[in-house]
């Protein structure tokens, strides 16, 4: 085998390790990539390397960004008195996605587990708290998944909030928690407009 070879394959036991593609998909997309060297592979290489440099966590929300703030902490129209709490980035990225909600947002990195033992110091929830008071904040809106993990964090959070300000979460039915994404536009819609109070 040569070097070459070896470092062909290399590329390939990476790729294949994301989420999504296997072994023959991530050969498939090497091959694809070699054969639009020019075109797509060179400039995606830039690329990954940009934001492998400077990608980091909002110190406000938690969202990926490339600056200390993330685009939607730094805009001030987005400063509307609503926080929107999810558990994950993902969840974010698919509810900007639908447009349909303009203000901030809350990644609390995960859910209280007991059985992980994943207490409220663990996520984000102080930082929510604080955020609540400093942000002046009317409403916070609860993303997060109807796994029991998912509803006790949401009782929680309402538990602490209560008396600070209004606590809703979205239509039940909705499977989030790391799986808005599969969701459609329209229904995130629906779901954020049918909302509840907790
Ligand atoms: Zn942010």
């Amino acid at each position: 085998m040569t070097n070459a070879t070896q470092d062909i394959e290399d590329l390939i036991d990476l790729m294949a390790r994301l989420p999504g593609l296997g072994p023959r998909s991530a050969r498939r997309a090497v091959l694809h990539l070699i054969q639009k060297r020019g075109r797509l592979m060179q400039p995606l290489a830039q690329s990954m390397q940009m934001v492998a440099d400077n990608a980091r966590e909002c110190v406000r929300c938690g969202n990926i960004g490339t600056g200390d703030l993330c685009d939607i902490c730094a805009d001030d129209r987005r400063a509307n008195g609503e926080i929107c709490v999810v558990e994950d980035v993902s969840d974010l990225w698919a509810m900007e996605r639908a447009g349909v909600f303009k203000g901030r947002y809350h990644v609390l990195g995960g859910t209280l587990s007991a059985l992980d033992g994943i207490g409220p110091e663990d996520l984000r929830i102080p930082a929510l708290v604080t955020r609540v008071g400093d942000e002046q904040i009317r409403e916070v809106i609860l993303a997060l998944g109807a796994t029991v993990d998912g509803q006790t964090t949401a009782h929680y959070i309402a538990d602490e909030l209560s008396g600070r300000c209004t606590v809703s979460s979205l239509a039940q039915g909705v499977p989030v928690g790391g799986e808005l994404d599969y969701l459609d536009d329209g229904t995130i819609t629906a779901a954020l407009t049918a909302r509840k109070s907790l």
